[in-house]
């Protein structure tokens, strides 16, 4: 070996150490044998995986079973040129990348443009330079290496950009999703609704014979289920309405679940009216099958509210809230129905917003008062007590009756702090007529349906009692029969704790709602107040008496008092009397009065 030789091996071997660690694999390509051998033992001396092919032929058919990572290539070749061998090796997918350093003897007519139009990457000339040969063949090698590094890194960044962008998509979709369509029940939400909507209003406005309608869809009393079986069945039983409502729907209808237990429907292209209706029809016969919701049977109404929709629109929530207005009628009409929105039904809303709105403020202001009327003993000709009758007096709009305001304030909730602030007047009031002396009288107060299930209303009254210093017989509670039969077991709770305390319970307006007999029985109730109506035609003539006589004699079986309510005529007083009626109540006797009118009517003890 040379010195040259072996100087070229050291720097060679130290940098192919660094090179790779896997054994790089090179094609000798020449006819002439010498060559060959001097050629691949300084290669394989190294640590090149050498092999050699004789002739153009031989080196494409080796190159295609296995691709080496160099081919070093003889121009002038019996069989083919290396030209050509060159130009069928980067015509091949499989070969294209695979780098050629030609050979080329000096006395050859070698054209280097050539060489490297043909896709070789270097070449070196013959006689063979040791150090040159292994340091072009190491060069082109790293090249070879890091180009490859480099597409592999190319790929696998291509690759996680493809996965990202996957991701995000998949991300895009449930925000989509999340954006239109509810996650409770899968239905379409409000924004969808909204949407589509939006199609059917510019529809509409296209072609006047386009019609539409939306069904507004309220579960009544759904709070009750929620508070007593729990969330859990109450989401339950939401999932379930809206696959029985899909069940009915045609495939164009779209349901949407507008939160909480609120639901809408949107008919997209009805051809009349009657269909819509005949669909709140199918909804109301549907829930008359109860629901299973975790092994419990679930009964639930539906309110309805019906709206059509027409070019006079301008906005979905407008029709959505007009539809909202009709189901509202259709609740307060008794629920478990329909309503068709009309605009009288705006016209009222709207006077019932601003009356909600001056309630509030009339809580605050105490615009209320307390008025009075008489409960004469008519056995004894002398007062035995009171009703307190609320009264509000609006700043602007003057007296405002409690039948007008009282409904407002229980569907607000605001009763509940209404009906409190009575108690306590009513209490204080009649504390202050026991101080004069009037020791006998009683105060009759009226509670509405909701201060019944008020959970600290017994406690309420506790207080109350004990700031007056009451005794408990001293008041009276007034509850119309179709408020203790609205939820029986929690009216049954709250009378017992009342009775346990001695306070004694009358029913109002006796006559007009549906309790049964049995029932006034075990709530121990103590007072039936019949209600006025069944005075109106009682006159002097004794055939007039009504169903009044029943009644007095139903309460004297049950050993309950009778007051009479709405005693207008001294013919009716007398009737009262001949009948037995202990207690009655009404113009005749005094209007409701303020509380120092009151007093001075019970200071002057008339007679009648
Ligand atoms: P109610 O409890 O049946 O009270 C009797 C109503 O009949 C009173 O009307 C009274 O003024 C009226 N009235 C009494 N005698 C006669 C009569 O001879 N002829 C006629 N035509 N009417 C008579 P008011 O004060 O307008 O109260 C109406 C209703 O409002 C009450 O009916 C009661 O249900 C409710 N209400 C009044 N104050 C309160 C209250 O503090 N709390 C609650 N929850 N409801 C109240
Ligand atoms: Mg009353
Ligand atoms: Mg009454």
């Amino acid at each position: 070996m040379t010195p040259n030789l072996q100087n070229a091996d050291l720097i060679i071997k130290s940098q192919t150490k660094q090179l790779s660690s896997t054994l790089k694999d090179i094609l000798i390509v020449d006819d002439t044998i010498e060559n060959l051998r001097l050629l691949s033992s300084i290669l394989s001396k190294q640590g090149y995986n050498v092999r050699k092919a004789t002739g153009g032929k031989m080196a494409l058919k080796v190159v295609e079973t296995l691709p080496p990572d160099l081919i070093m290539l003889d121009i002038m070749m019996a069989d083919m040129s290396g030209y050509e061998v060159c130009q069928a090796l980067k015509e091949n997918p499989r070969t294209v990348d695979i780098p050629v350093i030609f050979l080329s003897a000096l006395d050859d007519v070698f054209d280097k443009v050539k060489a490297f139009e043909m896709g070789g990457v270097d070449y070196i000339s013959k006689p063979f330079q040791m150090e040159e040969v292994l340091v072009r063949v190491k060069n082109q090698l790293a090249f070879r290496t890091a180009q490859k590094e480099v597409y592999q890194l190319n790929t696998k960044l291509e690759q996680r950009v493809e996965e990202r962008t996957q991701q995000l998509q998949k991300a895009n979709e449930r925000l989509q999703e999340m954006a239109l369509y509810d996650s409770l029940t899968g239905l379409a939400n409000r924004n969808l609704l909204v949407e589509q909507l939006k199609q059917s209003l510019a529809l509409s406005k296209l072609n006047e014979s386009y019609q539409f309608a939306v069904l507004f869809l309220d579960c009544d009393r759904f709070k009750i289920i929620n508070d007593s079986l729990g969330h859990l069945v109450g989401n339950l039983l939401l999932q379930n309405i809206g696959k029985a409502l899909q069940t009915i729907l045609g495939k164009n209808d779209i349901l949407a679940r507008l939160g909480g237990d609120e639901f809408a429907i949107l008919l997209a292209d009805i051809s009349d009216e009657n269909q819509a209706k005949q669909l709140a029809k199918n909804i109301l016969d549907l829930l008359k099958n109860p629901f299973n919701c975790n092994e419990q049977e679930i009964f639930i109404n539906i309110s309805i509210g019906i709206v059509f929709g027409h070019s006079n629109y301008d906005t979905p929530e407008t029709i959505i809230r007009d539809a909202d207005m009709a189901m509202y009628k259709a609740k307060s009409l008794g629920r478990g129905q329909y309503q068709i929105f009309t605009p009288k039904m705006y016209e009222i809303a709207q006077k019932l917003l601003i009356l909600q709105t001056d309630l509030n403020r009339a809580i605050q202001q105490e615009e209320f008062t307390v008025y009075y009327q008489p409960i004469i003993d008519l056995k004894q000709n002398k007062i035995a007590g009171f009703e307190a009758l609320i009264r509000w007096l609006h700043p602007q709009k003057g007296m405002i009756s409690p039948t007008e305001f009282i409904p407002v304030a229980e569907e607000t909730g605001l009763i509940c702090e209404i009906g409190r602030w009575v108690m306590k007047e009513a209490c204080y009031q009649l504390s202050q007529w026991h101080q004069q002396g009037f020791t006998d009288l009683k105060v009759y107060i009226n509670l509405a349906a909701q201060q019944l299930n008020q959970r600290n209303l017994v406690a309420e009254i506790d207080g109350i009692l004990m700031e007056t210093q009451l005794h408990t017989s001293s008041i009276k509670l007034e509850i119309t029969e179709s408020s203790m039969m609205q939820d029986l077991q929690t009216t049954k709770a709250l009378l017992g704790e009342l009775r346990e305390r001695g306070i004694k319970l009358s029913i109002d307006d006796f006559g007009t709602g549906y309790s049964s007999l049995s029932q006034l029985q075990t709530f121990s109730v103590n007072t039936l107040k019949i209600d006025r109506s069944f005075l109106k035609n009682v006159d002097s003539n004794s055939k007039n008496l009504g169903l009044v006589p029943v009644i007095l004699s139903i309460a004297e079986v049950m050993t309950m008092d009778v007051v009479a309510e709405g005693i207008e005529t001294s013919e009716q007083l007398e009737q009262l009397r001949k009948l037995g009626c202990h207690f009655g109540q009404g113009f005749l006797f005094a209007k409701p009065l303020d509380a120092e009118a009151a007093t001075q009517l019970i200071h002057e003890n008339p007679q009648w």
